[in-house]
Order: structure tokens, then C-alpha cells, then sequence
């Protein structure tokens, strides 16, 4: 079952793992570069002119005839590079649309290898990579000196970490920069926004001009002695003190902070300075200017050394008032991180404001740049995780291409038990990114920080679309970049320390930073330090948690009485066989305590854990340190009935997941159709967040039109991508028997459904559903009491379908193929009031292609749409020209207002069948054949054209308006379709009147709250 389970669970992250198992067998070594660095900003043209000599020495016991350099800058050259693809992949069109003063690039670009002029070779595929051909092979233990000037053109700061806003300047990734050349041979790689780093290590010496009133926050340490440097220290030291009497008047003034200094740019100097800035022991330089920056310096001592320091906070006056407190966030940082990992090597750390992009931030050595950020908390957060980054990226530098979790999700694990550290559990979950009161509505105001972790996880894992920790960068999601790669790491790491004791874990990770600092460790060598130093085998976390999407569930079983005292009998249920943790509460205790971690239980088996005979209660994992996917069967009491039962709690509307609690959740609704009327209800529910396998909601409501219990509910279960569920609905229709005015009907429905993405960096998904209906309706005579009913006609109709579709989505192109069968039995008794049985059937099938072209950056598109369906009875299934309508619905697949097809109610149609507007919906054939398009334009509106053939040739054409918020399956949203004209299809001798044909196009299943619920998390 292990095997199995793990099997079934090791998806496939695919994309690029090719470059990396090869040559593991080659001893470590690492190559050394030093770079020279002579740059100028041109703040009117806002552009880079440089030189750049780089000192490039091989440690490889190979000969090499040429050196992949990266050229960063032109990643932002257009739409084609891979940024612009990955970056359009995740919705964000910037780049691929960008216009010509916003794109940016390197050129002026003349190479010379050791004196002599040298040739460069374009990469077959990425514009941001060359290949420099030495003009002599460079043998083992060989150094060469190359150089080149460079002018780079800055894109609009708003694509990704290079560029301006105005004269806000982020000089990221900015100059030729050879590509690492490790054991596993190069590793050239295009510029991406998700995990962006591997560089060999060695010296900058950059000197920076630029005009005089320009604020600076860099990479390294001012070379002392020039003559520049000198006078920019003392200014830096009194902005400092300026920025501290601002705060203090604006203080005793009574003045908001937050206005402390001007937000507009200053006119730049006439006379320039020029800084120069040293650093050795780094693999990168980043530097950042602006002339509105107000600035903080303070200092820290490192615990290991009790070496200082210095901190510097430089950012503008939008939220000054938050940045106040920059300073202690920095040198906390620095201190929990030494203590943790391993002593701060450098002698300052920076972060900046950057007013580019809004949230978030990045890291690069010693400087961080920080996004807008609304709260202290916030503020601190981001600080924190990027100076943080200073050692899981900066001085343990990991390929982070492939192995991201190693970088961001080890920081993270830090950033987590920093705020712990510092908080306790005052934070709890609230203090993370939600608003105090809403916290307590969804009740999650008194969860542990720690468990922030475990749930962001769960969000993608309960819905069966998370992916192994160690995938490729650019294989992720850029959802489950988020919740795998940083807090399911984070989470695992916290499980590792809670397994080996958090004193063998600081032991290790102390080990690890003291032999891999400066270098480029992979996982083999982080798991090799951590087993030696531990002396426990970590297989169940290297081979089972890092790699697979396995879960981890321990269960608590029977108690028993033991040799002394009880025994407890915990069950693996998981897939990954790992170490846990048994707390028990004693009795007249009200709290649980720990026994102590237990160790690794093979996945599928169970084990007797002895616990104190006076134990009331146990729990498995009371420290909450495993990173288990159900709680609620964690606990057991020793006595009593329902010895597992969790308490049951009731809740308005839902909340966060209770780990030891079983919520029921409770919301008051009302409903209205032509039909029931008002219907007043209350659906119960045990839906919770994150989602769980199990999901079931009751909604009974009462029709005051019918005077009757009408309603929904639904019982459904998730299985990796499958789900299948179980569904029932009653409500008041018009009578399909003739003759009789109205029904009550009854629909049950069984269906599976598997949606097929795993690969998010495949264009392809595809989606397969299966479904059985079962129709039962009792109809009624209406305002006909006096007439002599001996039974009233009943009918039943029953269907089984299937669909199946595939959908292909380019890059500004998507296409999809939708194809459905359905078999249809209808049995109808007592028609028209006379003793008849007639029983119809009919066979319906269709296909559907549908194309979609976005031809701007704010998305609009032009659609298209190919419908073919035919019918084997017209009169049971007809093929609709429309679209499935209030008039022809014969299995209640759809909720309608009205099921007249007249009136504004009636008006209403979902996007199925021909789709053709400007037409009676409730008209069909028995073959329908359609082609149509629709065309955006701005705000919302858009001209649609159509024709087809069903009986006779017609055709339509009109305008649109789209419904905002309303999106249907697929590419479909919500509009009202306004036909200008038609041709065909109209009764002899009858006016046309367009007005009439107004369809309202939208779905209101769509408006159900757990369908919502569940496609935010999916998207
Ligand atoms: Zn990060």
C-alpha cells in the first residue's frame, strides 16, 4: 500500500530535470570570477553606460573552449523571451504587450578574451544568453581576463526587478555575467520571475556614477580612501539624523509620519559623484538609487563573534511611518539568523522601499528591495525573509532553478520561527496578511503561526492539484510556487526539527552553513550533514516528503492496558513513513503535554505507543509539528462513549479548519422562481477551509408558492483529480405533460469528473464527466380545484451522458474541443388525463470547437465558435439554436428564474448547443449546425455574428455587453446579447422584432457559493 500510494502520488514535475542527475560521480569544485565594474546612469535617457573586465578562473578539471554569459537586460527585449512566456503563462501580459519605451535591453557589447578581440555566439533559443568563444582554450587551474563595454537600456520598472518608475532606478541583473559551471556541467539559463538564481562566487570592485543628490543602497562595502566615498558617508550619516528629527517634530507636532518626506522626484544635480563599492564572498550585485529617499542607519552584533554590523533602512515618504521601525526588523533578522545558522559574514545589510512593485520583495546580497506594504507586520515579514535570503540564496547559494525549496523554503522555515521567537502566540494566524475582524468572523484569530504553514499546503493539497517540493522552478504553478516551495517546505523543515530535537537540528543546519558557505550545496549535501550529525536516517524526509506529493496522516486507534500503565495503538495512514510525536492530557489537566517524538512508522502499519495510565486523552502530533493532512483523527480518549468523535461546533456561514474540532457550518438563504416564489432556507454544511475530502451540504427551503419543502443537497468526495459526487434538487416547474399547468420536480443526479493538469507548464488540460439523472415529476392541476383528479400524471425521464473535452492555451490563442453524448428515456403516464403510457427516446450528440485570440494587454479577445449536434428525436431532445433555455430543458440540468421563455425572466439562456443569439431559445431541430464570433471592445460591450443551418439557413448579428463577475465553465461569461438583425427562421408574413430575442446569457449555477468556493482555489 506504501509503495502503491507513493507510486500513485509521485506526479511528474517534468520540465528541465535533464541537466541536473548526469555527472554526480565529479568531485565538487567550483569556478571564481571577479569583476571589475565602471558604470554611469544617464537618469534623462534612463540607461547604463559600463565596462566590465571579469577575472575568470577554472577550477574544473576540464579544458574550456567558451564561456556561457548571460545578458539579463534583454530578457526585457519583448515578448518572445522566455520571461515574457512564463510571465504570460501566469495572466500577466505586461512584457508580451509591452510597448517600445518600456521594453529594455544590453547592446554596445564588444568582448576581448586576454587582450585579444573576441566572437560571440547567439544562443539557439534565448536572446539573454551568448556563448563568448574563447580565442584559446582555458585549461584546468587557467585564469583569463575578459571585458567588454555595455550600454543597458532600463525597461518600465514594472515588469519584473529591472527598470525605473520615473527616477526611481532597481539595477538588477544588469551586466554580462557568465553562466555557473559546476559538476554537472553549465547551467545557461533565460531570465525568469520564479526562481531566479545561480551564479558562481567571487569579488565586485563597481564603481557608480551618477548625479550627486541620488541616494544609494548597494551590494558591498564603501572602498575606503576615495574621495567620493568619504563625502557620501558623511551625508548618509547626517540624512540619518534628518530623518530622525522629522520623526521627532512631526511627533511633537502632532503630524502623521506618513507624509515624512516629499514623494515627488527632485531635479537631479548638475554635478555627479562617483561611489565605489567592494565585496568579496558574493555571487551578485544589485544596486538601487533614489533622490526622495529619507534614511535610517543602526547597527547589530552578531551572536557568534560579536562582530558589528550596520544596518541601513532607506525608503520614501508613501508609508514612512511603517518604515520607522526598519531597523529593529533588520537587526533582528541578522541576529536570529546568525543564531540559528551561522554568523552574518559582511559588514552591512540594506533594505530599500522600491516603489515598483507593489507587495513582496527581493533579495540580492547584502540589499534587499522591498514592496509597498500596508501594515508593521507586513513590513517586518518581507524584511525579515530578505535579509533572510542572505544565507539561503546569498551565502549558501543553491541552484535555485531547480532546487527552489532549498532557497526560498528554508528561508521561509526561518521567516516562521523568527516571528514564533519573537511573538510567541500573540501573532496566532490573524497577524500574518487578514484583517483583525475578519479572522474572527472566519475564526482563526487564536491558530498558531506555525500552522499559517501547514494550511497554505493543504489549499492546494486538499484539492489534489499540489507538486512535489523538489520540482523545477519553471514546472510550478506559480499557485503552488507559493504554497509548495515555501510553506509546505517550511512546514516540513518544522516537522524535521520537531523529529530530531530543535538542538541536533541547529547543530546541523550550523554544520551545513559552516561547510557549504560560499558555495553551491545541492540536496545530497544538506541530507549527508544532517544524517552525520543527527545519526538518524532521514530516507522518510529526503526520499519520501521532499519528492512525492505523499501524505503525512497518523491516526489514533484502540487504547489498551498496558505492561504499566496504557498503550495507545497509532496507525500510519499516510504515505510517507516518518517519525511522531504522542501528547496526552492528564487527569484534572487542561492541558495536553508531549511524551516525546516516537520513531519512524512504516506508511500503512500501526504501532503500540505506552502513555501514563492516567492519561484522559491522546493526541498524536499535540505539537503540531507534522505536517498532517487530517487532525481530526489525531485524538482519543481513554473512557466514554464516542471515543473518537471530535466536539461538533456550529458556525455561520464557515471558517478556517479547526484542527480538533468538527465545524458545521449554517448560512440563511433565500431562493425565488416564477414558480415557488419566495423560498426562505438554510443550507448546513460541512464545507471548512482548507476544502476536505469530504464534502456534503443540506439547503431545505420553503416555497410560499407551493406551500411545500423544496430545495438542495449535495454529498461529494474528492480522489487525487477525480471527484465524484452525488446530488439532489426539488422545485416547482411548469408541467411538461399538456394539459396540466404545473410539477414538482425532483432531480437526482450521480457524477464523476477528473480534470487532467498536472504539468502546469503544459498548454494542454483535458477534463472527462460522467453523469446519470434521474428526473421524477408530480404535476398538478392549477386553479382547476373543482375539476375530478383521480391521480395526478407523472413522468420520468432519466439520462446518462458523458463529456469529454480538451483544451489547448497558447500564449495568446486558446482552443478547445468539447464533445458530449447523452441518452435520453422519457416515460410519461396519464397524458393529457386519458390512461396513456408513452415512452420516448432519443439520442443526443454534439461537438463543439471553440477558439479564443486575445489581441491586446487588458485581455479583449476575439472568440469563435463551431457547433455541430444532432438529435435522434426532436420532439424528446431537440438540438437548441440558442442555447439550453427556461423553455427547453427537459432534465432540469440548469436553475431557471422562469421556465416560459417570455418576459425578462425568460430572457435568460446559458451558453450551450448553438449559441446563436437573435433567435427563439426554445426552437430547435434535430441537426443543428453553427458557426459564430464575437468580438470585444472596450468597457464591456462587443459585436457578435452568427449563422447556421438547422431546417433552413439563418443568420444574426448584434451587440453584447458582458455581465462582470459572471464566468461560466471554460472561456464562457455572462452577457446580454442584443440582436441588431436576423435573417431565416421567422414565421411568413411576421415582423421581425429584434427586442424580443434580447437573451440574458449566463448560468446561475455559476452563483451557487460552493461552486465558487472551490473554482477560486482551483484557478
Ligand atoms: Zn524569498
Amino acid at each position: 500500500m506504501h509503495q502503491r500510494s507513493l507510486w500513485a502520488r509521485t506526479v511528474v514535475c517534468a520540465v528541465g530535470l535533464a541537466g541536473g542527475a548526469a555527472a554526480a560521480q565529479t568531485p565538487y569544485f567550483q569556478q571564481r570570477v571577479d569583476h571589475v565594474i565602471d558604470v554611469r546612469l544617464d537618469d534623462e535617457e534612463h540607461e547604463l553606460h559600463g565596462t566590465i573586465a571579469t577575472t575568470y578562473t577554472n577550477n574544473s578539471p576540464q579544458t574550456l573552449d567558451f564561456l556561457w554569459i548571460h545578458l539579463w537586460p534583454n530578457a526585457y527585449s519583448g515578448g518572445e523571451t522566455a520571461l515574457a512566456k512564463q510571465q504570460f503563462r501566469d495572466g500577466n501580459m505586461l512584457l508580451f504587450y509591452a510597448m517600445q519605451r518600456e521594453l529594455g535591453r544590453i547592446d554596445s557589447l564588444a568582448f576581448v578574451v586576454n587582450g585579444q578581440p573576441a566572437r560571440v555566439t547567439p544562443h539557439p533559443e534565448h536572446v539573454d544568453i551568448v556563448r563568448l568563444e574563447l580565442p584559446r582554450p582555458l585549461a584546468p587551474g587557467a585564469t583569463l581576463t575578459y571585458s567588454t563595454p555595455f550600454r543597458v537600456t532600463l525597461p518600465s520598472g514594472s515588469i519584473s526587478r529591472l527598470g525605473h518608475i520615473g527616477q526611481s532606478y532597481q539595477i538588477t541583473q544588469w551586466y554580462p555575467k557568465p553562466a555557473v559551471y559546476d559538476r554537472d556541467g553549465w547551467h545557461e539559463m533565460p531570465y525568469l520571475n520564479q526562481g531566479e538564481f545561480y551564479s558562481e562566487y567571487g569579488s565586485f570592485d563597481v564603481s557608480i556614477t551618477l548625479p550627486e543628490n541620488y541616494v544609494v543602497g548597494a551590494t558591498g562595502d564603501f572602498v575606503e580612501g576615495v574621495a567620493d566615498n568619504g563625502a557620501e558617508v558623511r551625508r548618509l550619516d547626517s540624512l540619518d539624523a534628518l530623518t530622525r528629527l522629522r520623526f521627532e517634530s512631526a511627533r511633537a507636532e502632532g503630524k502623521p509620519l506618513k507624509g515624512l518626506v516629499p514623494t515627488e522626484f527632485p531635479v537631479s544635480s548638475r554635478t555627479t559623484k562617483t561611489l565605489r563599492y567592494r565585496q568579496s564572498d558574493v555571487h551578485d550585485f544589485a544596486w538601487f538609487a533614489d533622490k526622495r529617499w529619507a534614511v535610517l542607519k543602526g547597527s547589530v552584533v552578531v551572536p557568534g563573534s560579536g562582530r558589528p554590523v550596520t544596518t541601513w533602512a532607506m525608503f520614501t515618504g508613501e508609508r514612512a511611518d511603517l518604515w520607522e521601525r526598519a531597523p529593529e526588523y533588520l537587526a533582528d533578522g541578522i541576529h536570529y539568523y546568525s543564531l540559528w545558522n551561522g554568523d552574518y559574514p559582511y559588514n552591512q545589510v540594506t533594505a530599500v522601499d522600491g516603489t515598483i512593485s507593489a507587495g513582496g520583495g527581493m533579495e540580492y546580497p547584502n540589499v534587499t528591495v522591498i514592496g509597498t506594504m500596508g501594515s508593521d507586520l507586513g513590513l517586518e515579514t518581507v524584511i525579515v525573509h530578505e535579509v533572510g535570503h542572505n544565507w539561503f540564496y546569498g551565502i549558501l547559494g543553491t541552484n535555485e532553478r531547480t532546487h527552489a525549496w532549498m532557497d526560498e523554503g528554508i528561508n521561509s522555515f526561518n521567516e516562521t520561527r523568527y516571528f514564533e521567537t519573537k511573538y510567541g502566540d500573540s501573532l496566532g494566524f490573524a497577524g500574518t496578511m487578514v484583517p483583525k475582524g475578519l479572522a474572527r468572523t472566519l475564526g482563526f484569530a487564536n491558530l498558531s503561526y506555525g500552522l499559517t504553514d501547514q494550511y497554505s499546503y493543504l489549499l492546494t493539497s486538499r484539492m489534489g492539484i499540489d507538486q512535489p517540493m523538489s520540482c523545477h522552478s519553471d514546472a510550478f504553478s506559480s499557485t503552488n510556487y507559493g504554497t509548495v516551495v515555501y510553506k509546505k517546505t517550511a512546514a516540513a523543515f518544522a516537522y524535521l526539527r520537531g523529529a530530531l530535537g530543535t538542538e541536533v537540528f541547529d547543530r546541523a543546519m550550523r554544520a551545513y552553513f559552516d561547510a557549504w558557505k560560499f558555495k553551491h550545496p545541492g540536496p545530497d549535501d544538506l541530507r549527508a550533514i544532517i544524517e552525520r550529525e543527527s545519526g538518524v536516517d532521514c530516507s522518510w524526509f529526503f526520499d519520501e516528503l521532499v519528492p512525492t506529493t505523499g501524505r503525512v496522516d497518523f491516526r489514533a486507534g484502540r487504547t489498551r492496558k498496558g505492561t504499566s500503565g496504557r498503550e495507545v495503538h497509532v496507525m500510519n495512514y499516510g504515505d510517507i513513513s516518518g517519525p511522531f510525536e504522542v501528547s496526552v492530557q492528564l487527569e484534572g489537566d487542561s492541558a495536553f503535554r508531549s511524551l516525546g517524538w516516537n520513531a519512524a512508522l512504516p506508511s500503512g502499519t500501526g504501532r503500540w505507543v505506552p502513555v501514563p495510565a492516567e492519561a484522559r486523552s491522546i493526541r498524536i502530533d499535540g505539537v503540531e509539528a507534522a505536517l498532517e493532512y487530517d487532525r481530526r483523527n489525531n485524538t482519543v480518549r481513554t473512557s466514554g462513549l464516542l471515543r473518537r468523535v471530535e466536539p461538533l461546533e456550529l458556525r455561520l456561514l464557515t471558517r478556517l479548519e479547526q484542527p480538533y474540532r468538527t465545524t458545521i457550518g449554517y448560512l440563511p438563504i433565500v431562493g425565488w422562481n416564477l414558480y415557488d416564489g419566495w423560498m426562505p432556507g438554510i443550507a448546513v454544511h460541512n464545507e471548512v477551509l482548507p476544502l476536505r475530502d469530504w464534502g456534503w451540504h443540506v439547503a431545505p427551503m420553503w416555497s410560499f408558492g407551493e406551500d411545500e419543502l423544496m430545495g438542495f443537497a449535495r454529498l461529494s468526495r474528492r480522489m487525487g483529480s477525480w471527484m465524484a459526487r452525488a446530488e439532489l434538487r426539488r422545485f416547482g416547474a411548469p408541467a411538461v405533460v399538456p394539459g396540466w399547468e404545473r410539477e414538482v420536480y425532483r432531480r437526482a443526479a450521480l457524477v464523476a469528473e477528473a480534470r487532467f493538469h498536472r504539468q502546469p507548464a503544459s498548454p494542454w488540460s483535458s477534463a472527462v464527466r460522467f453523469e446519470a439523472v434521474d428526473l421524477r415529476s408530480d404535476a398538478t392541476l392549477y386553479g382547476m380545484e373543482n375539476a375530478l383528479t383521480v391521480l395526478p400524471p407523472r413522468t420520468a425521464r432519466q439520462s446518462l451522458g458523458a463529456i469529454g473535452s480538451a483544451t489547448w492555451k497558447g500564449r495568446s490563442t486558446s482552443h478547445s474541443l468539447r464533445a458530449e453524448v447523452r441518452g435520453f428515456a422519457f416515460d410519461q403516464a396519464y397524458e393529457d388525463v386519458l390512461l396513456v403510457r408513452s415512452d420516448e427516446r432519443a439520442l443526443f450528440a454534439s461537438i463543439t470547437y471553440a477558439g479564443a485570440y486575445r489581441y491586446d494587454r487588458d485581455g479583449h479577445k476575439v472568440r469563435w465558435r463551431v457547433f455541430g449536434g444532432n438529435s435522434t428525436d426532436a420532439a424528446v431532445f431537440p438540438v437548441l439554436v440558442q442555447g439550453i433555455a427556461s423553455g427547453v430543458d427537459p432534465m432540469r440540468d440548469q436553475l431557471f428564474l422562469s421556465r416560459e421563455g417570455e418576459g425578462v425572466a425568460g430572457a435568460q439562456v446559458a451558453e450551450l448547443h448553438g449559441g446563436l443569439a437573435g433567435f427563439a431559445s426554445a426552437r430547435g431541430a434535430a441537426s443543428v449546425v453553427t458557426a459564430s464570433v464575437d468580438v470585444d471592445l472596450p468597457a464591456k460591450l462587443g459585436v457578435f455574428a452568427g449563422a447556421g443551418v438547422a431546417e433552413d439557413w439563418m443568420g444574426s448579428a448584434g451587440v453584447f455587453v458582458r455581465l462582470p463577475g459572471l464566468q461560466g465553465p471554460g472561456d464562457m461569461q455572462g452577457s446580454i446579447r442584443i440582436p441588431l438583425a436576423a435573417t431565416g427562421w421567422f414565421e411568413p408574413g411576421m415582423a421581425y422584432r429584434p427586442w424580443e430575442y434580447i437573451a440574458v446569457q449566463f448560468s446561475i449555477n455559476v452563483l451557487n457559493p460552493f461552486a465558487l468556493a472551490r473554482s477560486a482555489v482551483q484557478s
